[in-house]
Parts: structure tokens; sequence; C-alpha cells
């Protein structure tokens, strides 16, 4: 029997096609690190992607070759992507904040020929130049050169053919136990993330939607919103720099619609406006808050803007969409108190995505979605990493499930709750605590702007939680407050046996609270 249907390589090139040729007009807008703001759209993306891929392959680049990208968010950062995938190339995304030894070794372990940066990390690059073997070429993107180099092509050649189970994008997770481990998406992996992405339960863009990414596009395939954005004809409106102010002047100027973060990008948000007296633009709809969760006030004060805030769960490993909290069918139905309890839970999978927690201890024992039984999580799907690469080994067990070493409750309903990370779960007698929950409750205080709990060790408990915690400016609260405060919000024996105030809470480099080195301050005293 022969198929009839058209047979569609699902290769990423063709959502710039499809953006330049449908919604060739809709902006993309830069706002610089000096205060420049620069307008391109999605045709003169395609036209400098296509340059691009002649020069890569005038260098000598070949399909499969992998070519490095150090920058912030930005046009050029976009039409390199598409240029590179455009050479049959992979896109390697570098995360700038990680520390040189791991820059060191992703760059070497990538074996990245090619290397595009921004001139914001020009020391960077020449303190590590000697320690990157393998990059024969380097190209800064805002200064002059990148577009020095695009200009000696044409912009009319074809894209390098490639199939669709080629890899497109290698991706670092950030290393938090041993060496960054390497996840390569393919075009096809790609693609149907992309899919799943433009349905309302994720990302909901369209035609209307003027997004401003705030999550850095080096982060988790920047959340496969480079794909989606052009695939709908979404407005971008991107900064290279990290500034409530700039995010506030672009979200008034540019009339944004959609914003997304880790929680620390709100929580900074918040302190801007607490402390301005400015709101939050009216055009706002909608806040994708991932890579942590949320606290609950933060969820409340969105939904009290009349802002949805539309909490995901994901992973490098898994490209990175997992769960997204969208509107149960009883929203209609919720009070305010509901809907803050429904949003701050990481939510369903979109289809394609299957969720499964286990025994912490006995991996073969499926749990019940009771929502009381926390276990280990585990996922699987067309977009879910198998092998890490260069890895010798799958790192799925034989039904292709993989463990996140998340740990979770899955509620009646399907939707997933979080409760810790395996690591970072607080043992005492023999008993578990959530630090998650800890931090949660810590965070309602009014008076506090992040809170963060770790497990010290003990000697008669085994470890016991300790919180570190920031005031908001001009804000008081003793450490015998804080745990007044708690009594009754968490059991007795989960109140901290000490509570440290901090001006700042470490964070690693994708925004995450560093449990790692609060453990390494405090784990002694
Ligand atoms: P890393 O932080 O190791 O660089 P990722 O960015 O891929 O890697 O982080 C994935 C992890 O982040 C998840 O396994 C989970 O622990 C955490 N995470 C992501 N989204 C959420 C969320 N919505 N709520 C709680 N934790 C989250």
């Amino acid at each position: 029997m022969i198929a009839t249907m058209q047979d569609w390589d699902m290769v990423l090139t063709h959502v710039i096609d499809h953006g330049a040729r449908e919604h060739g007009n809709r902006e993309i807008v830069t706002r610089w690190s000096d205060g420049r703001i620069t307008r391109s759209n999605y045709a003169n993306v395609r036209h400098d992607a296509v340059r691009l891929a002649e020069a890569l392959r005038a260098m000598g680049i070949a399909p499969g070759d992998r070519v490095g990208v150090m920058a912030m968010n930005h046009v050029h950062q976009l039409s390199a992507w598409y240029g590179i995938i455009g050479a049959g190339a992979v896109i390697h995304t570098i995360n700038p904040r990680l520390f040189a030894d791991q820059l060191a070794f992703i760059v070497t372990h990538a074996d990245d020929r090619v290397l595009f940066y921004d001139a914001a990390f020009a020391p960077l690059v020449e303190a590590l130049k000697p320690r990157w073997p393998s990059v024969e070429r380097y190209v800064c993107l805002d200064n002059g050169e990148y577009e020095a180099l695009l200009a000696g092509y044409a912009g009319n050649a074809r894209w390098t053919p490639v199939d669709e189970r080629d890899p497109a994008l290698l991706c670092y997770t950030s290393g938090t136990t041993g060496d960054p481990k390497g996840v390569l998406y393919t075009h096809r992996s790609n693609m149907l993330h992309l899919l799943s992405g433009m349905q309302p339960i994720v990302f909901g863009y369209g035609p209307r939607t003027v997004a401003l990414p705030i999550v850095p596009l080096f982060h988790a395939n920047g959340w496969g919103l480079a794909w989606v954005s052009p695939a709908v004809g979404a407005k971008l409106v991107l900064s290279t720099l990290n500034d409530p102010a700039i995010w506030c002047e672009l979200m008034e100027a540019e009339k944004v619609t959609d914003i997304g973060g880790v929680p620390t990008v709100f929580i900074a948000l918040f302190q801007y406006l607490d402390a301005t007296g400015r709101a939050m633009p009216p055009t706002l709809k909608r806040a994708v808050i991932g890579g942590s969760a949320p606290p609950p006030a933060m969820v409340r004060r969105l939904l009290e803007m009349g802002i949805d805030p539309a909490h995901a769960w994901g992973m490098t490993e898994t490209s990175p969409i997992g769960t997204t909290s969208h509107h149960p069918a009883n929203w209609d139905e919720m009070d305010l108190d509901q809907r803050v309890a429904s949003k701050v839970q990481q939510g369903r999978p979109p289809f394609g995505v299957e969720i499964r927690c286990v025994d912490l201890d006995d991996p073969a024992r499926v749990l019940p979605r009771d929502g009381t039984t926390p276990g280990a999580l585990e996922v699987r799907g067309p977009w879910v990493v198998r092998r890490y690469f260069r890895a010798e080994a799958d790192c799925v067990n034989p039904d292709q499930w993989f463990a996140t070493g998340d740990v979770a409750v899955i509620h009646l309903d399907g939707s997933l709750q979080l409760t810790d990370r395996t690591k970072d779960l607080i043992k005492s007698g023999g008993e578990w605590i959530s630090s998650v929950e800890l931090e949660n409750a810590a965070m309602g205080h009014p008076a506090v702007a992040e809170a963060a709990a770790i497990g010290v060790p003990h000697p008669k408990w085994d470890e016991r939680p300790v919180l570190v915690v920031v005031l908001k400016p001009g804000q008081a609260a003793s450490a015998e407050d804080l745990r007044e405060f708690l009594r009754g919000r968490v059991a007795n024996w989960w109140l901290p046996d000490a509570v440290h105030f901090v001006d700042e809470i470490p964070h690693t480099a994708t925004g995450k609270i560093s449990k790692l080195a609060l453990r390494a301050m405090f784990a002694a005293q």
C-alpha cells in the first residue's frame, strides 16, 4: 500500500519561510544595551539568514557542524539561528552566565567551529579563546562585524537540505550536578514542539500577539519562542538588558500582550512597580512563568491585575514544554482563591507528552493519581530527550520514560504539582519536608521579597530546615515574626530552626535559587 499524501519534511527552515511569506512585515523590535531601538521584520530576518547560510558554507561549515551563539535576546541572534540551521548546521546556544570552567567544557564538548557573540561578552571570549581549541572563527553580532559578513552575499541561495531527524539545536543543562549535559534537539522534535507550543493551552500566540520574551533565547531552547513567533506572525520585542525599567518602557511603547520569564523576573518587576508607583500596561494579558514554581502571592497579584499567570513546567530535556496550567474546564465557576490554587500547580501536559510518578524508592511502582502520594516524576514524548549528546547509553528506561529528578504529586484531574527536586528535599527524623512548600509559605509574609529553604545537617534529626530570607526594601521582620507567621501554615516540625536575613539570595545561571551555594553558606552555621 503506497501512501498518497504529500511528504513534507519537518525541517525548521519552513518556519522562517512561512514567517517571511505570510507575516513578512511583522516587526521584531530590539532594544540594545546603548538604548538604541531598531526595527526589523520576518522578511528581513529570512534575508539575513539566507546570507548567513551562504557565509557559513563559504567558511567550510558542513551539515551537522556545531556553531555557537553566546548572545542576549536581539534580532541578530534570531537570524543567526535560522542561518545556522539553513546551512544544515547545529545551533549551540551558550549561556554566558555559566562559570568559565563550564563554558570551556561545553564549547569544547560541542566542538563548535564558529562562535557568534555579543560585544558585551568580548572580555569573556578573549579569556576563553585559549580553552576553545575547536573554534576557528569568531564573529561579533553587534559591533557591525555581523552585518559586514552578510553584506558579501546576495541572499538568493537555497537552504542546505537536511533530514527532519537531523540535529538542529544543542542546549546544555546548567550542570547543577557535575558537568553540563547536552540535549540535541532534531528538526522534527522541535517542529512537533512548535506545533504544540502554538496551541491556546500552551503559548496561545497569534498575529495580534506582541511578545516580550524575558527568558533568554539561550535558556532551554528559548522555550521554543523563536520558532512559535514567526510561525504565527507574533510581533517580537527583544531587550539585550534585563532591567525592569526597560521592560516597563518596552511594554508600554510597544503595547506588549505577552511576557515570559522565571519567577525572579516577576519579583524584580513587582519591586520596581512598588518603588515607582508604575502599573503594568493595560495591553498585557498573559505572563508565562516557568523554570521554578511561582509563589502563590505572585500568582494572586497577577490575577488581580487581570493578567493570566500561565504557569509552565519543563526542562531543557523536554524542549522544554512539559505541562502548562491552562484554565481548567470549571475556571468560570472558581473564585480567586481557587484560581490561585489551580494556577500554582504545574498543570497538565499538552497532547504528545505523558507524565507519571513512581515510588521514590522503587521506580517500578507507578503511583496513583490521588493528589497525595509524592513520587519521582517521569516524562516521555516526541520532544523528550532519549540520550544526552555524546553519551554512550540512553538516559531513559526501556519504555522511554525519562526520570526528571523532580518530586511531585499528580491530582485526580491529572494536574501536576511539583513538591521539590529530589536533591532539595529536606529529610528530618525520617520524614520529608518540601523546601518549596516552606518557601511558598514564607513568601506569603508581607515583608518577604524572596525566601529559600535548605536542609542543614543535624545530629539528631539528620537534617533540619533553615530559611534564608530577603526582606522587601524598607520592611522589617524578625526570625520570630517569621516563625510565628509560619505556625499554622506548615506542620510544626517543619518550622525552620533558623532564619537568616540576607541582601541577596544566590541564583544559578538560569535565574533559579542556588541551593548549592546556600548550603555552602549556611550548612556550617
Ligand atoms: P537547570 O535548571 O538544571 O539548568 P532546566 O532549566 O532544564 O535546567 O530546569 C529544569 C528544572 O527546573 C525542572 O526539572 C524543575 O525542577 C524546575 N522547574 C521548571 N519549571 C518549573 C515549575 N514551573 N515549577 C517548579 N519547578 C520547575
